[in-house]
């Protein structure tokens, strides 16, 4: 069963803002482009690893994707969990282009097919220390005693590992998906006492999904985005025409004609990816440039958003983040 499904995180959400409305040639949007084409590739590597699992969702297995929990002093990430009434296993899904070499120093560099080196955090030691933080997450929670397995499957399957004869841990911990299906026959081969009733494995994805905390960083601090930075306006979703106009109560874009009464909704959604998820009706007016703050006091009530305060100066929750 599919407890908790996998969605675009609010970083790729926020670098999507800035891709869309930066001024033409912001110093900025290089890197940001950067930042946002990896992070894109690792989602959907994420994705196309999630193709492997489905065969369990109908055996029995609940699966979790993207998971974000307390550890003691920080946060630890889960891409996806499987969780079996005899075992739990964490899989670490890595999208990697071109060589992974894991040398005698158990580091890890990554040769692209230009030649070009890279040191890698190892992969490892990375599902070492989730097996770790998750292990104490569910005694702290008083989950009853149920072995944690973790593995790092690559989504590519053009990686290539490369490593000495001395790395005898490197196929115990790290597969290709296609092999996926496999390992977890092994892995239930290898566990033969129940651990988890079925109420308690529900129990337990509800207690997850609850303390689940989604990140949300500052990148307007990061990339040091100012206000005069961010073009202001209505896109159109269609053509990413910025800014639509208004036209006879509804949204008609210049450039495709496409007519939406709704297309304010993702730009809202742009709004409080940057700026936060509360909205006055001058903020409102500012950002999606309408002129007249009686059209925007009409759109925003129509919204029936909840709200704080009187008439004047009455601030609205956007339903997103
Ligand atoms: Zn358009």
């Amino acid at each position: 069963m599919l407890v908790k499904d996998r969605s675009k995180s609010l970083r790729i959400k926020k670098l999507e803002v800035f891709q869309r409305r930066l001024i033409q040639n912001h110093p900025k949007l290089l890197p940001i482009n950067d930042e946002l084409g990896g992070r894109l590739a690792g989602h959907h590597g994420e994705q196309s690893n999630d193709y492997f699992l489905k065969p369990f969702l109908s055996k029995g297995y609940t699966v979790l994707h993207d998971l974000r929990l307390a550890a003691h002093d920080s946060f630890f990430q889960i891409d996806t969990l499987l969780i079996s009434t005899h075992y739990i296993l964490i899989l670490e899904v890595k999208y990697i282009t071109g060589t992974l070499h894991f040398d005698h120093l158990n580091q890890v560099i990554r040769v692209r097919d230009d030649g070009s080196e890279e040191a890698f955090q190892n992969p490892i030691y990375q599902v070492k220390r989730q097996r770790s933080h998750l292990t104490d997450w569910l005694s702290r929670n008083r989950v009853p005693h149920i072995p944690v397995h973790s593995l790092v499957v690559m989504s590519n399957p053009r990686t290539i590992i490369k490593s000495l004869p001395s790395h005898k841990d490197i196929p115990q911990y790290i597969t290709h998906s296609p092999y996926l299906q496999e390992r977890i026959q092994v892995f239930d081969k290898m566990h033969s006492v129940e651990k988890l009733t079925k109420r308690e494995i529900t129990k337990l994805s509800k207690l997850l999904v609850r303390q689940h905390t989604p990140d949300n960083p500052d990148l307007i601090k990061r990339y040091q985005i100012e206000e005069k930075d961010i073009i202001k306006g209505v896109y159109c979703t269609k053509c990413f025409y910025m800014p639509v106009v208004r036209k006879h109560n509804t949204w008609v874009c210049p450039k495709c004609s496409k007519k939406d009464r709704n297309l304010h909704l993702p730009s809202l959604e742009d709004y409080a990816l940057l700026y936060g998820a509360s909205i006055t009706n001058k903020e409102f007016c500012n950002f999606l440039q309408i002129p007249s703050r009686h059209v925007a006091k009409r759109i925003l009530s129509n919204m029936n958003l909840p709200h704080t305060g009187g008439c004047k100066g009455r601030t609205y929750t956007l339903p997103y983040l």
